[in-house]
């Protein structure tokens, strides 16, 4: 399996540095002979070769197996002809990557104020209100004159047929429960179809139970009794909002595992930004991203028929549960480590062959 990991910036180096090495011991334990080959993205690209994403790097990515990367900081990047690309949505368009799949439980010994919860939010990827994916040209925010914005959101019937898809499917390998969250109620036509579109496909599925919520509703219900969803499916926007609170209701941001997949590839990234308040000074919890890189090596197994890559994720999260357990993990989630220890304690746990 290659993987290109793609560190990113502020803590993206330190994260990704922590989850290269759990890589490369699940690798060595499970004879997975991950190769790993790493390129600069974001601002040290920008740098050394005039854009966030140097030309050719697509290339290099689409003939890899799996694609990991770091958080980025794309508040910055603002014009994309002088270079100041957002990675993120480059390759989520450009690899068409239409389902952000973003696990989130709580941990035994991780206090949590809303009671024990495993759930999913699956959340359209490709288009929405994220103004830099759904033109084919320029960007769907338009600057009508200096004091007025008009914003545009765009939902198709394919992109919401293929993502409620992968949620049915995904919700029948769990408890077989779908919620379907949205906003149909205002945005009648776009969400209207969205939830339609979503109860039609779940038809297809005997036995999986489907109900849904309003998405400002979403917010209190989800707090109150997380552990009555299991799979939560969404529109971009209000699936990226959600999955960030169903992360800090698990213990924290820095716990929000997050794969993108698409029909062939598939990109594992944190679920949290650059955190530029805490970069350098090796306090970031690198769980988020460890965790995405054991979704895509899941993914891989699913793909390839290998079992060896879901035993190795399934070690991986298991050391990790058995690292907030046993304090072993930074401030965030209550241990004393730093993200370099942090890493370290995960690959002991995996050499120890204890998970
Ligand atoms: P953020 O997610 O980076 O940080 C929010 C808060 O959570 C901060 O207090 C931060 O210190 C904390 N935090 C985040 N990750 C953590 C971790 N692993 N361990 C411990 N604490 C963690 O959000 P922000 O500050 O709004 O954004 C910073 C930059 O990241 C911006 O440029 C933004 O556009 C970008 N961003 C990038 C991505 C991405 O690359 N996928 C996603 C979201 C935001």
């Amino acid at each position: 399996m290659r993987i290109v990991v793609l560190p990113g910036d502020g803590i993206g180096p330190e994260i990704a540095g922590a989850t290269t090495n759990v890589l490369r011991a699940a690798s060595a334990r499970f004879q997975l002979d991950v190769k790993i080959e790493q390129h600069p993205v974001g601002h040290e690209s920008l740098q050394q070769f005039g854009s966030t994403v140097q030309s050719g790097l697509l290339q290099i990515v689409r003939a890899a197996d799996g694609l990991i990367l770091g958080p980025t900081a794309t508040f910055d990047f603002k014009d994309e002809q002088s270079g100041e690309i957002n990675p993120s949505k480059f390759f989520r368009k450009n690899l068409d990557l239409f389902a952000n799949v973003r696990p989130a439980r709580t941990y035994p010994g991780l206090p949590n104020r809303v009671g024990e919860f495993d759930l999913v939010v699956v959340r359209e990827n490709t288009e929405g209100f994220y103004a830099d994916r759904n033109m084919e040209q320029g960007n769907s925010e338009l600057l009508v004159t200096a004091d007025v914005v008009v914003s545009l959101r765009r939902i198709t019937r394919h992109c919401c047929e293929r993502i409620a898809l992968a949620a049915c499917q995904l919700a029948m390998r769990r408890r077989k429960r779908l919620t379907v969250v949205h906003k149909a109620n205002v945005l009648k036509i776009g969400d209207g179809m969205f939830l339609e579109i979503c109860r039609q496909t779940a038809r297809a599925f005997p036995g999986l139970l489907v109900d849904d919520i309003l998405v400002d509703a979403m917010m209190a219900h989800v707090v109150r009794q997380p552990d009555r969803f299991d799979v939560i499916v969404s529109t971009n926007m209000f699936g990226d909002i959600l999955s960030d609170l169903t992360a800090e209701l698990s213990g924290s941001l820095g716990l929000g595992g997050s794969l993108n997949v698409g029909t062939d590839h598939a990109m594992a990234q944190a679920a949290h930004g650059s955190a530029p308040d805490i970069a350098g000074r090796d306090v970031a919890n690198p769980f988020s991203l460890i965790l995405s890189m054991a979704l895509l090596l899941a993914w891989h197994s699913e793909r390839s028929g290998e079992a060896r890559f879901e035993s190795a994720a399934r070690a991986i999260e298991n050391a990790v549960a058995a690292a907030i357990e046993g304090g072993q993990s930074t401030r965030d989630v209550g241990g004393s480590l730093g993200t370099t220890a942090t890493g370290q304690a995960i690959v002991e746990i995996l050499t120890s062959n204890e998970t």
